[in-house]
């Protein structure tokens, strides 16, 4: 099936199954806004769960805060939110579209990327055994060529992106004339000129318009743990090395909402500060990589779909910058950001309110402001990449097709489905039963409508990884058929037994446990 087939599945079996909705649908929705469903909500709690389970529990050294979404404004002139937290956009006259016009230049360094890959895989195929990848990227004409121009181009972006005095609005522009990018829509070259526009939402605070102050949404979780470095730090009685993890909404008010939950205008962020001393920070840039690498992995997913991308382009206040990738439907696509802030937003803080934002040291008397390593990773999008990673449509023997989402069962909305055989005889009274005995361990869900064949499809549909039948049988011993999801197996197991089966499998532990 084509990527972009899967991806337009996934968005609709979101739909259907309960787990992603557009907001306000009954009035047509709200531009880049989605509400999570009874299953949604589930599986986005598991994954809030693995995240703060892996940071906070099994990190003796990091503690987690729930700062609130309104701050001083103040904070966010000392971020550099207030003055840089800005997009280059530019409008497509025909079409009246705006886009984000550093995309645009992204999207075609893509394009000579993605030719010079074509190349590659068609010598490949054309050669077989006897080829030699990297002789023939070297030599090949046609590589060499696109080569040529995707360096040029992000040479040019380089230096438009870092031009003296921000970003060099009119020189983006000449980049997309000159590249004869046209609007996806109109197709035309018809292009505005390229603007700022910030992205941060801002609203009123206090009764009165007089002695109302101007309040913003917060963009990040991250500016809530810095003006709260100190309180940590001191009733926590913290030593350095040590973090700051926490889980929350932010807001943007993104120009180019696409790709359903991948850039939304509410979303939810996990990030962890972790505080350092100077001069140690590239080491412990290298080893939250890793450990933030293995996280991921560890749901099984397979490695070759993730991928580190380091930034060339840093912020003015970092020193190191990566994101990590994964292949989504539409290309690999950044997760998670992991970022060497150095001491700037403390330092900030400090200036901008006046406090001594430091830490003492006890073990070398001295005192400093420590620097950061930052971990930031969307909930939505970690949702959408384990969602459309799970979905799987499958040929059965005879023909039939069956939907399911191979989530890792740790993830599952729902852990295990009791189903009565039939409804007479005592069978719901039964299933009933086993429900209330091990719906205090996890998420269990009782269905007795349509036929079995039914009602595993459509647990199989939300991921659902063990199932129950009920049949006149266990009235008479206690046992019950279990059904695995992904292998179909069913087996006859004791009602005793399903407890110690199920939990071990079904547990965010268990998940932990793959990490290296
Ligand atoms: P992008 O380049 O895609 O705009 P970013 O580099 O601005 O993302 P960060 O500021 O580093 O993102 O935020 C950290 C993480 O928060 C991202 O890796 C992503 O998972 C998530 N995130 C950021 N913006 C959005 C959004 N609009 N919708 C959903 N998730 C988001």
């Amino acid at each position: 099936m084509a990527q972009e087939d899967v991806f337009k599945k996934v968005v609709s079996h979101c739909k259907e199954y309960g787990f992603v909705f557009p907001s306000s649908e009954i009035y047509d929705g709200l531009g880049a806004v989605y509400d999570y469903g009874q299953n949604g909500v589930e599986l986005k709690n598991n994954i809030k769960n693995y995240w703060w389970q892996y940071m906070v529990r099994l990190h003796d050294n990091i503690v987690g805060i729930d700062s609130a979404i309104f701050m001083h404004p103040t904070i966010w002139k000392a971020s550099g939110h207030v003055d840089a937290f800005n997009d280059p956009l530019i409008d497509n006259r025909d079409s009246k579209k705006r886009y984000r016009a550093d995309v645009l230049i992204e999207e075609q360094i893509a394009k000579y990327e993605e030719k010079i890959e074509k190349e590659v895989a068609k010598a490949k195929k054309r050669f077989g055994d006897s080829f030699d990848e990297e002789k023939f990227r070297s030599t090949s004409e046609r590589v060499i060529e696109e080569k040529a121009k995707r360096d040029a181009l992000e040479k040019r972006y380089q230096e438009v992106m870092n031009a003296e005095g921000g970003i060099d609005l009119e020189g983006m522009k000449q980049i997309i004339l000159d590249e004869g990018i046209v609007c996806p829509i109109s197709g035309t070259r018809n292009w505005t000129d390229v603007r700022q526009f910030n992205l941060m939402f801002k609203t009123e605070m206090g009764a009165s318009a007089d002695g109302a102050s101007t309040v913003y949404l917060r963009p990040e979780t991250a500016q809530g743990i810095f003006v709260n470095y100190l309180n940590v730090q001191k009733t926590g009685r913290m030593k350095v090395p040590f973090g700051i993890a926490q889980i929350g909404k932010a807001f943007r008010n993104e120009i180019v909402a696409r790709q359903f939950i991948f850039r939304m205008r509410e979303f939810e962020q996990m990030e962890m500060q972790f505080f350092v001393k100077p001069g140690t920070e590239l080491q412990w840039f290298e080893e939250w990589k890793k450990r933030r690498m293995a996280w991921h992995q560890a749901l099984g997913f397979g490695a070759e779909n993730y991928r580190f991308h380091d930034h060339d382009k840093l912020a003015h206040y970092a020193n190191a910058a990566t994101d990590v990738e994964f292949k989504m439907p539409f290309g690999f696509k950044e997760v998670e950001g992991i970022h060497s802030r150095t001491d700037f937003d403390l330092s900030q803080h400090a200036k901008f309110s006046g406090k001594k934002i430091e830490y003492f040291d006890p073990e070398d008397n001295t005192s400093y402001t420590p620097y950061v390593i930052e971990t930031s990773i969307g909930v939505d999008r970690m949702f959408l990449s384990v969602i459309c990673h799970s979905y799987c449509e499958e040929k059965l023997e005879g023909g039939e097709t069956r939907v399911v989402l191979r989530l890792p069962a740790a993830l599952a909305p729902v852990k295990l489905a009791v189903f009565p055989l039939t409804k007479k005889d005592g069978l719901p009274e039964k299933a009933q039963e086993i429900i209330n005995s091990l719906k205090f361990h996890f998420n269990c869900k009782y269905e007795e409508k349509d036929q079995i064949g039914k009602r595993y499809r459509r647990q199989d549909a939300i991921g659902t990884p063990f199932c129950v039948t009920v049949d006149n049988q266990t009235l008479e011993d206690n046992t019950v058929t279990l059904r695995y999801r992904d292998t179909m197996e069913q087996k006859r197991v004791a009602i005793a037994d399903l407890q110690g089966i199920i939990e071990e499998k079904v547990s965010i532990p268990y998940l932990l446990k793959n990490l290296k």
